[in-house]
């Protein structure tokens, strides 16, 4: 079984977009992330449509799981992950509301993170199928909290959350 030590990425990200050409900003949020090779990619889930959360007013979501390679800090990434959303011009309007991309520093070379600015395990990872369905997909070993994706996936409802296709 895959254990955090022998996890062969240091950081899951996730990502989600709910305006425009949902799959396309999550595309583009990849290469942007990934280009400057200081953040590599190691695996990426495929897209899937999931209901919208927090303020469910709003449109549904595409969501995705990457695992990456890297020697930057959990900071660093953060910054990088920041970066992208900037540049695909992400507006910060309404908490929780529409958004053209969102990436989430998910879990960090099994480090547990508590200030201010950064959170990991992110904390709303182990309880939204829009985080763990994906990762599911591309590291369903990998133990967060004490417990394998696929056992916290187990546990969570995850209606809604299905395959987005072309
Ligand atoms: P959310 O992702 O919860 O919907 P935002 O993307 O607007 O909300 O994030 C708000 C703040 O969350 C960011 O300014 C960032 O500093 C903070 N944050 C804390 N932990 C994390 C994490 N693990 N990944 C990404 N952002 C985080
Ligand atoms: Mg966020």
């Amino acid at each position: 079984m895959e254990t955090d030590a022998r996890a062969n990425f240091d950081a899951v990200i996730s990502i989600g977009s709910n305006i425009g050409d949902k799959a396309g900003n999550i595309a583009r949020a990849i290469s942007l992330l990934t280009a400057g090779g200081s953040i590599q990619l190691a695996a990426r889930s495929s897209d899937y449509r999931t209901p919208p959360w927090g303020n469910t007013e709003q449109d549904w979501f595409v969501n995705a799981c990457i695992t990456v390679r890297t020697t930057l800090s959990a900071h660093d990434v953060l910054a990088r992950c920041q970066a992208v959303e900037s540049e695909l011009k992400r507006v910060r309007e309404v908490h929780w509301g529409p958004r053209v991309i969102d990436l989430d520093v998910i879990w960090f070379r099994g480090e547990s993170i508590d200030e201010p600015d950064l959170i990991v395990p992110h904390p709303r990872t182990l309880e939204r199928a829009f985080v763990l369905v994906p990762l599911a997909e591309i590291a369903p070993d990998l133990v967060i909290a004490g417990r394998t994706v696929s056992a916290h996936l187990s546990r969570i409802e995850r209606t809604g959350v299905e395959p987005y296709g072309e």
